[in-house]
C-alpha cells in the first residue's frame, strides 16, 4: 500500500447526530425499515463530515452500533443482558456501565456485525475513498462479561471470544476490506500490571489468519467514557513487548497527555507505522491547524513522515459533533501545511 506521508486518519467512532441518539433510546417507536433508513442516513452524515474534512481514511463512524441488539454483545449467544447500571448517580464514569452475565457457551453464529457495517459503508461512501473497519479485540471485548464456572477469569472469556473475532476479521477480508483496526485499549490500560507478553500472544493469535492479507492496525488508548480516561496513562510499560504485535500501524494517545513520552514513537517506528493522536477528543479547545502543524513537527523528530499518520486521540463518539467536525477539518489542514514543507 502506497500511503500519503502524514496520512490523516480516524480511529473509528463518530458522534451520533442528535436525532439518532434520541431514536436509539426509542427504537420501539420505529419499524425495521425505519431503523434501516435511519442508520443509512446516519452513516451518510458521518461519511459527509469526514470526506469534507479531507481525511485520507474514513470509517462508518460506528453509527450502527445503536443499542444492545446492534452492538457486539447483542450478536453473542450465551450471555444475559445486564440492563441496570451498578451506579446510577454521581459523576459519569466507567463504573456506571453494567456487565453482562455468561449463561452458556459463548458463540456468535451470525458473526459480530462488522462485515455488514463495512458493506454498508462501501455502498454509501465515494468510490475512490479509502475505508477502514474497526473491531474490538477479544481482551477488550471480554471486559464487560462476568466470569463464571465455565469461564473462570477474564482470560478464559478472552480465549472464548478470540476465534469469534478472528472469524470476523477473515470475513471482513473476504468482503474486500483492506484496512482494519483491532481496538485493544484494555491492553494499553493494563500493560502496567498484567503480562504484556500474554497480551502480545493473544493479539497475534487473533490476527494470524489475516496477517499480510490487509493493512492491520491497533488502537491503544487509555480509555474514554464520557470524556474520562480509565487507564494508567503511560506507554513505557507496553515496551518492548508490544513491538511484537503483528500490525502495520499502532495508534497512540498523545494530545490529551500533552505529548508525554512522544520520544517512544521512535521505538514503535522501528517495527511499524505510528498514528499519533494530535487532537484531544476530551477537550473542547479546538486545536488550530497551526497547533496541529506544531505537534506534527514534534513527531517528525522521532519518525519519518512516510511512517507517520495523524489522528484524534481516540474515537470521537464522546465529543460533541460540532467540535469533532471542526477538529477533523483543522487536523487535515495542519497535516497539509506540514506536507507542503516536506
Ligand atoms: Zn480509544
Amino acid at each position: 500500500m502506497n500511503l500519503t506521508p502524514i496520512r490523516t486518519i480516524v480511529i473509528g467512532s463518530y458522534p451520533f447526530p442528535a436525532w439518532l441518539e434520541y431514536a436509539s433510546g426509542n427504537l420501539d417507536q420505529f419499524g425495521s425499515a425505519d431503523v434501516e433508513e435511519m442508520i443509512n442516513d446516519a452513516v451518510v452524515a458521518a461519511i459527509h463530515d469526514q470526506v469534507t474534512a479531507g481525511l485520507d481514511l474514513i470509517t462508518d463512524g460506528e453509527q450502527t452500533r445503536l443499542d444492545f441488539n446492534l452492538s457486539f454483545y447483542g450478536f453473542l449467544q450465551g450471555i444475559k443482558k445486564e440492563t441496570k447500571s451498578p451506579r446510577l448517580w454521581g459523576p459519569p464514569a466507567h463504573d456506571q456501565r453494567g456487565k453482562h452475565q455468561l449463561i452458556g457457551d459463548l458463540v456468535a453464529p451470525n458473526g459480530l456485525g462488522v462485515v455488514q457495517e463495512f458493506l454498508r459503508l462501501k455502498t454509501l461512501a465515494p468510490k475512490d475513498q479509502a475505508l477502514k473497519a474497526s473491531i474490538p479485540g477479544p481482551f477488550t471485548l471480554s471486559g464487560r462479561l462476568l466470569p463464571n464456572n465455565q469461564y473462570p477469569d477474564r482470560y478464559a472469556v478472552t480465549e472464548a471470544l478470540l476465534p469469534i473475532v478472528r472469524t470476523e476479521l477473515e470475513d471482513l477480508v473476504k468482503a474486500g476490506c483492506q484496512e482494519i483496526t483491532i481496538d485493544e485499549p484494555s491492553m494499553s490500560c493494563y500493560a502496567y500490571k498484567e503480562s504484556t507478553k500474554r497480551f502480545v500472544d493473544i493479539f497475534n493469535r487473533t490476527v494470524e489468519s489475516v496477517e499480510g492479507k490487509c493493512r492491520l492496525s491497533t488502537h491503544l488508548c487509555f480509555g474514554n467514557f464520557k470524556g474520562h480516561p480509565v487507564g494508567y496513562r503511560r506507554i513505557a510499560p507496553m515496551l518492548p513487548d508490544f513491538l511484537d504485535f503483528k500490525v502495520d500501524e499502532v495508534h497512540v494517545e498523545m494530545a490529551n497527555r500533552e505529548f508525554a513520552e512522544i520520544e517512544l514513537i521512535s521505538e514503535f517506528a522501528k517495527k511499524m507505522d505510528v498514528a499519533v493522536g494530535v487532537v484531544d477528543v476530551k477537550s473542547y479547545y479546538i486545536e488550530t491547524p497551526e497547533d496541529v502543524a506544531e505537534r506534527i513537527k514534534i513527531c517528525l523528530k522521532y519518525i519519518s513522515p512516510d511512517k507517520l499518520a495523524v489522528a484524534p486521540d481516540c474515537g470521537l463518539s464522546q465529543t460533541a459533533r460540532w467540535a469533532a467536525k471542526q477538529k477533523l477539518v483543522n487536523m487535515v489542514q495542519g497535516a497539509q501545511m506540514m506536507r507542503k514543507q516536506l
